[in-house]
């Protein structure tokens, strides 16, 4: 029997481990926290379940519906009519744009963003980078007013240190257009992103479709308990099936004969491998297989939730870019599902998005926040008064994000080079192969891995 050793119990690691024990593969899953589902997971705290930011499926794939169908309950699924927002000027302006996005936001800005395109120049830069992508694509009032402001906060960069993929890959996510690039490669994260797919992401095409688009069949999916709902069948189904997940835990030695990965060492004691699955940090792996990691950049995230007793807003998300607003994104998670509140003193819970760029400011603590936030919300328009908060909670996640600088490509070109020395190696997931794919593509890109081929 195939000895599978999985590293990493987030969602490529499990849907890897399910697709292994339906073929009847030995499977061992070794994460390093206390518990399952990495960014997909939900928390309880206070008698609420809570996610990781906002996290949503969109099931268009039906291989990917049918498989997500195979591993909860349709029963359990919540077909959620998508209602987000951009702050923007001092306004909620719908996300994804509607009829109404035409006249919340002031008549000139709109004139504005007109202008730019009939007046626009054909960028001549030969490297282009997350600045001059966007300003070829939407022009200066656009860019100046969201783009670079929210870019500017959310990496602490300069936006025109970041790769014009990065560019691409956040539109294609954040607004779902489907370009041909994605439509070829299934991916947000593309390296053909050339003149025929940019024509896709015309804001006046995406305008047009956005405004053509039925919301009410248009929904995203999530579950009653919380979108970690989906990661926790997967465990369910993981152990029925006789697969070994070990917590709080990771490989701590890797013995490589001729290139081979043989063994792994995990609390002692020795594992025999036939394939190493690494769904973790690179970094780790690298030090493991004694190879020098290239310097990848990643962003970490605090989210801090609020308790509301009261709320006055019924979108999902909405995305600040203002400056003087610290966090990036605000989701409230009630608006998913009021089943993610056991708690009767609570009638919402929104989650605020805060970046970091180093690991040292990530742990640092915050003074205050309770105070910082109920003037944020209150400023924001979400709650009336301070009583309306009925308390705060915080989670600290690394590595949430890997940052698409100018020089990306060459280092995971270069990561990618050193690692295909080693055989009986699958290096997978959104830390280990520095991508960033949400959880649609995760499960499809797992259905399709050569090892499941036959
Ligand atoms: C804020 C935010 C919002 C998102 N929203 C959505 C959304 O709405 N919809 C969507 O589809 N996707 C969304 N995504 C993306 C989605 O969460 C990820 O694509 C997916 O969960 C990644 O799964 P993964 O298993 O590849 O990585 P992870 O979830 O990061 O899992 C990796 C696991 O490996 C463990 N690990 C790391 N190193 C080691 C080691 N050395 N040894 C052992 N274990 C290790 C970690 O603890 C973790 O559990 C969002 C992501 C973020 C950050």
């Amino acid at each position: 029997m195939k000895k599978i050793i999985i590293v990493g119990a987030g969602l490529t690691g499990l849907a890897f481990a399910y697709e292994c024990l339906l073929r009847k593969y030995d499977v061992l899953i070794v994460e390093n926290s206390t518990e399952v589902g990495g960014l997909a997971r939900s928390v309880s705290h206070n008698d609420c379940r809570l996610d990781i930011g906002v996290h949503v499926l969109y099931l268009k794939d039906k291989q990917v519906r049918a498989k997500v169908a195979e591993v909860i309950p349709q029963e359990k699924w919540l077909s959620v009519r998508r209602n987000g927002k951009l702050y923007l000027k001092g306004r909620y302006v719908d996300w994804p744009p509607t009829s109404r996005s035409l006249f919340q936001l002031p008549l000139g800005f709109s004139l504005r963003v007109f202008l730019d395109q009939v007046l626009k120049k054909k960028n001549e830069e030969s490297s282009p980078n997350f600045e001059s992508a966007i300003l070829d694509l939407y022009g200066p009032t656009l860019y100046r007013s969201f783009f670079q402001p929210l870019t500017r906060k959310f990496f602490q960069t300069d936006p025109k240190k970041l790769h014009a993929d990065w560019a691409f890959s956040s539109l294609r996510s954040a607004t779902k257009i489907e370009d041909q690039s994605f439509a070829q490669s299934n991916q947000y994260l593309t390296q053909t992103t050339d003149a025929k797919s940019k024509r896709d992401f015309n804001i006046f095409k995406f305008l047009s479709q956005s405004l053509k688009t039925d919301r009410d069949n248009e929904p995203f999916y999530y579950f009653s308990d919380g979108f970690g709902a989906l990661v926790d069948a997967y465990k369910e189904k993981i152990l029925q099936l006789g697969g070994r997940i070990i917590l709080n835990k990771s490989v701590t030695a890797l013995k490589v004969e001729q290139n081979k990965i043989k063994q792994a060492t995990i609390d002692g004691q020795i594992y025999e491998i036939d394939e190493l699955v690494w769904t973790g940090n690179p970094f780790a792996l690298c030090r493991l297989l004694n190879i020098v990691c290239p310097p990848l950049d990643f962003l970490h995230s605090k989210f801090v939730y609020a308790f509301l007793k009261r709320c006055r807003k019924d979108h999902q998300v909405c995305y600040y870019a203002d400056s003087d607003i610290p966090f990036v994104r605000a989701t409230i998670l009630s608006n998913h599902s009021k089943d993610i509140i056991r708690n009767k003193n609570v009638s919402d819970v929104v989650c605020l998005e805060y970046p970091f760029k180093s690991l040292e400011d990530l742990a640092a603590n915050s003074t205050d926040i309770k105070l910082q936030v109920i003037k944020e919300l209150i400023k924001l328009k979400m709650i009336d008064q301070d009583l309306d908060v009925e308390s705060i909670f915080e989670i600290k996640v690394p590595y949430s994000y890997p940052i698409l600088t100018t020089d990306y490509r060459e280092k995971t070109a270069e990561l990618q080079q050193r690692l295909s020395q080693f055989d009986h190696l699958i290096v997978t997931g959104r830390q280990a192969s520095f991508n960033y794919e949400n959880s649609d593509i995760i499960i499809k890109n797992v259905l399709h891995h050569p090892l499941f081929r036959s």
